[in-house]
Order: structure tokens, then C-alpha cells, then sequence
């Protein structure tokens, strides 16, 4: 093996500097060359890279983002476009091409792989952790850090207020990081979307009487919702000017966005991104092909492309479980 490509794809999340540092420094001990294609798969079309040398990730393990910059790239589903890539990896003599990025980068990789004869191999990296067959995803432990620092900051101005404060998390189709600011916030309530039943709207009167029943019973005191976004029509927003209506009672929504995906890694991030980094470029050497290099009970573990998506990956039932039981009004009498 002479030559390994590596991009970033779809929604950036912290790690994924320190993950292409591991790839490049693992190649070079194995005399690899590596070249980094920009703007995700927009890079392998339009012919966008550089080549990458050690010199060139010194310094970057502890930044946020990613030095390839990513983006998304709808073209990338036609055959057109995966047999144009095919081609540009083949002028450029890559023989293997690491993918770090979520769910829909890995069907990009799949998509590549019917048109393309060289090794792909995929690495977690988003804020989600929506990928089945690894425990955690680079960025994932570093978004709950920067959702639990603000949930925190709000709870002290919720506190001296005794106000109801609805926080908006990221995560549409997965509650991963609700659950877990939830839990880590001792947020009151949360509504993910693997607890709202499908197509079920968010019953109100469930939430307004939790939010009485447990200010009643716990004395009047500051009280926190985390919410998914997209759960309820109009976000975050339309649901705290809905229930201040409702209750009569002021109800501040806070919006957590793109915040959520940026920030410096946190060490969980880092070592999980390194290990898997160097992990791919060692699988590539050996001629592994279309697996997602994931970790499981701390081990590293190569998963096939197609399983990472074969199921949905739950929520820990545990969490779920303790998180209502705090404040379930029945388990909990006065
Ligand atoms: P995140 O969930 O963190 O935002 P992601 O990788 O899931 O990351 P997407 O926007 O879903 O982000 O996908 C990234 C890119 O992957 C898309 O812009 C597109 O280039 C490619 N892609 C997604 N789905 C497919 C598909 N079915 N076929 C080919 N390429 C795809």
C-alpha cells in the first residue's frame, strides 16, 4: 500500500482534527502517503485535496471543526458523480480512502464503493451517535459537555426565578445528547423522539401537569424541559410560548444550535478519534474494505458498512429509566 485518501463529511463534530492527526501520523510510521480531500465529497469531484504530511497536524488535536473542512454534497447520489470520484481516486493512485463522517456519509462510502475497486473504510465522527455498532462517535462527548455547561449556567438564572426553561438539543432523529444533558443537567423532563410514540403529538397535558405536580411537591423552584429539535411543530420556541399560555406561568425557551458542534474536544473525543485514526490506516494496510472502524466496550472493532444502519441504534434503557423515575409523580410521594 502506497497511498491512502481521507475526508470529512456531513456535519463536523469535534475530534475530527484529532482523528485525521492519528490517520497521517500512522500512515507516515508505515510509509504511507496521505492526501486530505477538501469539502467532503465534494472534494473527490471537483479534484479539491492536498497531501499531508506530519508537519501539517501539528497542533490540531485540540481544535474543533475539521483542517478539510466538510460539507454535504447532494450530487454525490448519482452514479454519475460516484463513477467521476471512482476515476479522479484512480488518476490520483489512492488505493484506500477513509471516510470520517455520519449515517449519510456512510452511504455516500457504500455508493462509492459499487462504483469504485479501491479500499473504503468508514470512522464515526458526528455529534449524533446515531451509528449502529459503536458505542460512542467522535464529537459526541464533547457536544453533551457543551450542552450540560449551558443547561447548567441557565439553571442558575431558572433558579433564582423559580422560571420553567425549555432547552433545544440537537438530535432529530436520535436522543442520544438529550438524554444524556438530561441526565447529567438533573433536567426535570425530557422529550426525545424515541419517547414521543410515532406520529404521536407531545401531550401537553402531560407536561403541564408534570411541571405543576412536581414544583407543588419539591416547593416552588426552577424547573428544566430538554427538548429535541423538530419534536414539536415550530421548535422550542412555539412549545414555550404555547405553554406560558396554557399554564400562565412564564416559560423561556433556549436554543443550543450550532454551538453544540463546536468547541475544543474533550479527552473523551480526542482519545476515541486517535484510536480509531490509527486503527483505519493499520485495517487499510491490511486490505480491510467497507468496514466502519467503531469501539465497543472500549475495544476497537470493525463493523461491515451495511450493519452500521441494519438497526436503530437505543437509547440506554437504564438512563431512560432512572431519568423518569426521578420525577415520576407516583413513585415519588410527598
Ligand atoms: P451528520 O448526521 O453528523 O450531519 P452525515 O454524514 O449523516 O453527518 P449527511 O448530510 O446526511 O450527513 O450526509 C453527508 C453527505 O453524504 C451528503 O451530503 C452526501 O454527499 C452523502 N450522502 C448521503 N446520503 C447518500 C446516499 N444515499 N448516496 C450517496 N451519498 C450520500
Amino acid at each position: 500500500m502506497k497511498r491512502i485518501a481521507v475526508l470529512t463529511s456531513g456535519g463536523d463534530a469535534p475530534g475530527m482534527n484529532a482523528c485525521i492527526r492519528a490517520i497521517v501520523l500512522t500512515a507516515h510510521r508505515n510509509q504511507i502517503e496521505v492526501i486530505g480531500y477538501r469539502h467532503g465529497y465534494n472534494g473527490l469531484l471537483k479534484r479539491e485535496y492536498q497531501p499531508l504530511h506530519p508537519g501539517d497536524v501539528v497542533n490540531i488535536i485540540q481544535r474543533g471543526g475539521t483542517i478539510l473542512r466538510s460539507a454535504r454534497c447532494p450530487e454525490f447520489v448519482s452514479t454519475e458523480s460516484a463513477e467521476r470520484a471512482a476515476q479522479n481516486l484512480n488518476d490520483m493512485h489512492i488505493d484506500a480512502l477513509l471516510i470520517i463522517g455520519g449515517n449519510g456519509s456512510f452511504m455516500g462510502a457504500e455508493h462509492l464503493g459499487r462504483h469504485w475497486d479501491g479500499q473504503i473504510i468508514t470512522l464515526p465522527g458526528t455529534i449524533d451517535n446515531d451509528i449502529t455498532g459503536t458505542d460512542g462517535t467522535i464529537g459526541y462527548y464533547t457536544a453533551i459537555d457543551t450542552a450540560l455547561e449551558a443547561i447548567d449556567k441557565v439553571r442558575d438564572t431558572a433558579d433564582a426565578f423559580e422560571r420553567i426553561f425549555l432547552i433545544e438539543v440537537m438530535g432529530r432523529h436520535a436522543g442520544f445528547i438529550g438524554l444524556n444533558a438530561a441526565i447529567g443537567s438533573g433536567a426535570e423532563q425530557m422529550l426525545l423522539p424515541e419517547l414521543v410514540d410515532d406520529g404521536n403529538a407531545i401531550d401537553l397535558k402531560q407536561i403541564m401537569r408534570h411541571v405543576k405536580v412536581t414544583r407543588e411537591k419539591r416547593g416552588m423552584c426552577s424547573y428544566i424541559i430538554v427538548i429535541t429539535e423538530n419534536l414539536y411543530p415550530g421548535g422550542a420556541n412555539a412549545l414555550a410560548t404555547k405553554l406560558t399560555e396554557e399554564m400562565n406561568v412564564d416559560c423561556k425557551p433556549v436554543i443550543l444550535g450550532y454551538i453544540q458542534r463546536g468547541g475544543s474536544p474533550v479527552s473523551m473525543d480526542r482519545i476515541l478519534a486517535t484510536k480509531l485514526g490509527a486503527y483505519a490506516v493499520e485495517a487499510a494496510r491490511d486490505g480491510k474494505h467497507l468496514i466502519m472502524i467503531g469501539e465497543q466496550n472500549h475495544n476497537v472493532v470493525e463493523i461491515p458498512l451495511e450493519q452500521t444502519r441494519s438497526s436503530k441504534k437505543p437509547l440506554d434503557p437504564y438512563l431512560v429509566e432512572i431519568q423518569q423515575d426521578f420525577f415520576d409523580l407516583v413513585k415519588n410521594p410527598v
